[in-house]
């Protein structure tokens, strides 16, 4: 089995700390992948702080990862070595159930694989994120990375892109619509550019004044700092959808009122703890709130191909592994543009780097699995 590095979560809140593990031996099906880069997904730290409560560790945490084939399984139709691939936020599922059937693996009913957090699903294997140089991955996992996209900015389309593209399809953006998206993170970055690109008049919600020049910049019509007196008055019954991507509660009732008769906001961020709903926003225009997870590989998919098609990328700005921990305080402290995405070459193969590896104690010392093990 290939010695792997990454960087892992050893307890919720720890710091990430450089950590050797065990990536499976190559199956029929499996590609294996050398990582090059790796978003930072403000899910990865809600996980590893423990904040949905589901938390495992040791965690790996990564799931935006695009990287280079470096070696396919005997019965691979779709992949070669050498092509430039995606992983994203799972990397198998049940494959008969409705959901998957449909082609809307996020969805599986028994549970998908969760590309780290998770499990495999023999429902015990650990899987392990790209926080790390290489992963091995079932090709109906893997996506295609259309060649004329940066490999750094087409890495956050993965889960930031795919999160917010399933539901402006699923809820009919095109020419004319108008549209809303609060919160201009790593979301809401590539929010704005696709809902652009399908044609939609966008308006961005956001409670950082200095954001209303980027805002402007990646097509939006309008720019409010919430909470704001005039919006009730002058969106009123002024937008089709709208998206919400804020990772912490804010009062959904003040944006809901905005929606027109038989309006959604569509909830994709997903906060700690619950933020609350009034009756009569709803109630006034037959308004619904909804939710929706990512998107299945076939969209995802298509997603990527129309990212090709409209030179959508988010706005990146690349970091060392070394600088990980910095990064998600920025990340939580609000102090990014579009998304922080790891070079992945920053972070050493195994056996190049032991020292740093020993300083922690696994070194090449303990057997893989020490973790696991110590724990049990
Ligand atoms: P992010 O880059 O941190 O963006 C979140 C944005 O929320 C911030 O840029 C900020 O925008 C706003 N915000 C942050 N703190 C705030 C506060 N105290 N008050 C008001 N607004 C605040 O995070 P992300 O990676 O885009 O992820 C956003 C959320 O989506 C996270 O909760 C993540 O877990 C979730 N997510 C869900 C899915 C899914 O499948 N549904 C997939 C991926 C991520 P402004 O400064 O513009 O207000
Ligand atoms: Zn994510
Ligand atoms: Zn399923």
């Amino acid at each position: 089995m290939p010695r792997v590095n990454g960087y892992a979560a050893l307890e919720a809140r720890g710091r990430l700390v450089l950590f050797a593990f065990d990536r499976r031996d190559v199956r029929p099906h499996d590609v294996a992948i050398d990582i090059t880069f790796c978003g930072i997904c403000h899910s990865d730290i809600h996980q590893a702080r423990d904040e949905w409560t589901d938390s495992a560790f040791p965690m790996v945490p990564g799931h935006e990862i695009v990287g280079i084939v470096r070696q396919v399984g005997a019965s691979v139709t779709r992949f070669k070595v050498g092509d430039t691939v995606g992983v994203g936020t799972f990397v198998d599922s049940c494959r008969s159930c409705d959901n998957c059937r449909a082609g809307l693996e996020q969805y599986c009913i028994p549970g998908n694989s969760q590309t780290y957090n998770g499990t495999e699903q023999d429902g015990k294997t650990p899987t392990r994120g790209g926080y790390s140089n290489h992963i091995v991955v079932d090709e109906h996992y893997v996506l295609r990375m259309p060649p004329s996209l940066a490999p750094q900015g087409a890495a956050p389309l993965l889960c930031a892109g795919i999160t917010v593209y399933s539901p402006l399809r699923h809820w009919k953006v095109g020419p004319g619509s108008r549209v809303g998206i609060i919160g201009l993170g790593g979301l809401g970055n590539v929010a704005v550019k696709l809902a652009r690109a399908m044609g939609a008049e966008v308006t961005v919600f956001s409670h950082s004044q200095r954001k209303r020049e980027e805002a402007l910049r990646l097509g939006a019509r309008r720019f409010y700092v919430m909470p704001n007196v005039d919006v009730a008055e002058e969106l009123k019954y002024g937008l089709d959808l709208i998206v919400n991507t804020v990772s912490v509660p804010i009062e959904w009732s003040r944006y809901i009122e905005l929606l027109r008769l038989d309006g959604t906001m569509v909830i994709v961020g997903i906060p700690a703890s619950p933020a609350p709903v009034e009756a009569m926003p709803l109630i006034g225009a037959r308004r619904c709130v909804a939710g929706s997870g990512t998107g299945g590989i076939a969209e995802t998919q298509e997603m990527l191909d129309f990212c090709a098609a409209h030179n959508i990328v988010s706005d990146v700005e690349v970091v060392r592994i070394q600088e990980v921990n910095e990064a998600w305080n920025r990340v939580v402290n609000n102090d990014v543009r579009g998304r922080l995405v790891i070079d992945m070459a920053s972070l050493p193969a195994p056996g190049l780097d032991e020292e740093a590896v020993t300083d922690i104690g696994l070194g090449p010392g303990p057997a893989p699995g020490w973790w696991r093990r110590a724990q049990e």
